[in-house]
């Protein structure tokens, strides 16, 4: 064979690796399609049941506002049988749910839709008897105010334990508590003063629960605050709103973040479902307004733990401008127990992402060690065996290759 039909022949091979893939995808796009319908007649249904127009539908207080808290007026716009009715009832009472119309109107009918399995409570959540509140043992890296730190130079501050949808997966559940509040502003100064003093913290996290949730006037307030402070080098914001909510980010929004730069956000998108029109174009806002933005998805069974599923999402998020940053292996956190994958399935999907496609959408697969001793790496192994200076490396496809270091 000539050069030519050495390249035709390997292109050939290499189409023939995502077929499997194209087919999920041309599948998974075209159900996308579908859903849109769907989305069109509950949002109409909602905004019908609370006598609302689109330009209350567009704007994030009154999403806010009309949260569906409660069993009885979910029921009017999803279908639940009797027992998920009963689940829904008993568990909001230890865990409280409340989701925004827009993201309520993402859910399908369709079975396990991950959307349903992401907001509303489930059986699974019963089972209390495994894992811990507080995994990462957050109460003993507190230093001040509301600040968590666990690393030399960046540390969070918690803003808010509100969110517009709270995750079920959520590892924060116990702070989540049963009322909405922001921050006292003494906590607030507390951790900001702490960081005045600390000159190593270059890079600030501040989260929450939903650090978009502060009014843009809070915000701002931050903002300027930590501005004050010379070796505050970088600002992050984690918010699900790009996710959840996305009329969160207004034109308001973007003009007041761009004018502290470098500002960087960091959301979480679990499912491909996610990234409807509406999310990628606040995303895309953000991007426009000069901030890279970035994705942690949490690994869930059954929700996303499938390669096809993550690389389609990842895949999606590069096309609305956000950076798949990291996917963190669930935590063990009460009544999450039905949503922990293995090890192996994340490994497995790592070491399908490298090489299928492009490296811009491989996050790093990061396992949070218990008790707080912070995130650890995981990688399938690359390097097969090492004797002196020959390693045993194996390729994306699974060749073994011998290299030598001279
Ligand atoms: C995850 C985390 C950070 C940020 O870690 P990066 O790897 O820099 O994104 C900072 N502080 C705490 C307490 C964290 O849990
Ligand atoms: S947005 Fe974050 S803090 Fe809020 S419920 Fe979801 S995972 Fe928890």
């Amino acid at each position: 064979m000539n050069a030519k039909e050495i390249s035709l022949a390997r292109a050939k091979e290499l189409s023939n690796s995502i077929n499997d893939f194209m087919a999920f995808k041309e599948k998974a796009l075209h159900k996308m399609a579908g859903n849109r319908k769907e989305y069109k007649n509950t949002k109409a249904k909602l905004l019908d049941y609370y006598n609302a127009d689109e330009s209350n539908w567009n704007d994030w207080h009154w999403q806010m506002k009309h949260r569906i808290t409660d069993v009885e007026t979910l029921v009017n716009f999803i279908h639940l049988s009797q027992n998920e009715v009963q689940n829904v009832k008993k568990l909001s009472k230890t865990n409280r749910f409340a989701i925004v119309p827009y993201y309520l109107a993402l859910i399908t009918t369709e079975q396990n839709d991950p959307i349903k399995m992401l907001s509303v409570p489930s059986k699974g959540e019963y089972a209390v008897d495994l894992g811990k509140d507080d995994p990462m043992a957050e109460e003993f890296t507190n230093p001040a105010g509301s600040i968590t730190r666990r690393y030399p130079d960046r540390l969070i501050i918690n803003v808010t334990n509100i969110c517009a949808m709270y995750c079920r997966h959520c590892q924060r559940r116990r702070l989540i508590g049963e009322t909405d509040g922001h921050t006292s502003q003494s906590l607030i100064d507390e951790s900001i003063a702490y960081i005045k003093q600390t000159p190593e913290i270059r890079d600030v996290l501040i989260t929450g629960g939903d650090a978009f949730l502060l009014s843009d006037h809070q915000i701002e307030n931050l903002l300027k605050a930590l501005r004050q402070i010379d070796h505050v080098e970088i600002i992050r914001f984690g918010t699900r709103t790009p996710v959840t909510m996305p009329m969160r980010i207004t034109d308001n929004l973007t003009n007041i973040l761009k004018r502290y730069h470098p500002v960087f956000v960091n959301t979480q998108y679990n499912h491909y479902h996610e990234l409807t029109k509406e999310s990628m174009y606040a995303s895309q806002k953000l991007a426009d307004a000069g901030i890279v933005v970035g994705n942690q998805a949490v690994l869930l069974k059954g929700v996303n733990d499938d390669k096809y599923v993550m690389t389609l999402l990842n895949q999606r998020l590069l096309q609305a401008r956000v950076r798949p940053y990291y996917i963190f292996h669930a935590k063990e956190v009460k009544g999450t127990h039905h949503f922990m994958p293995t090890i192996a399935k994340g490994l497995e999907i790592m070491s399908y992402l490298r090489g299928h496609t492009s490296g811009l959408a491989i996050p790093t697969y990061i396992f949070n060690a218990p008790g707080g001793l912070g995130k650890i790496p995981l990688l399938p192994q690359y390097i097969i065996s090492h004797e002196d200076s020959t390693y045993r490396i194996k390729t994306w496809e699974g060749k073994i290759i011998e290299y030598t270091e001279k």
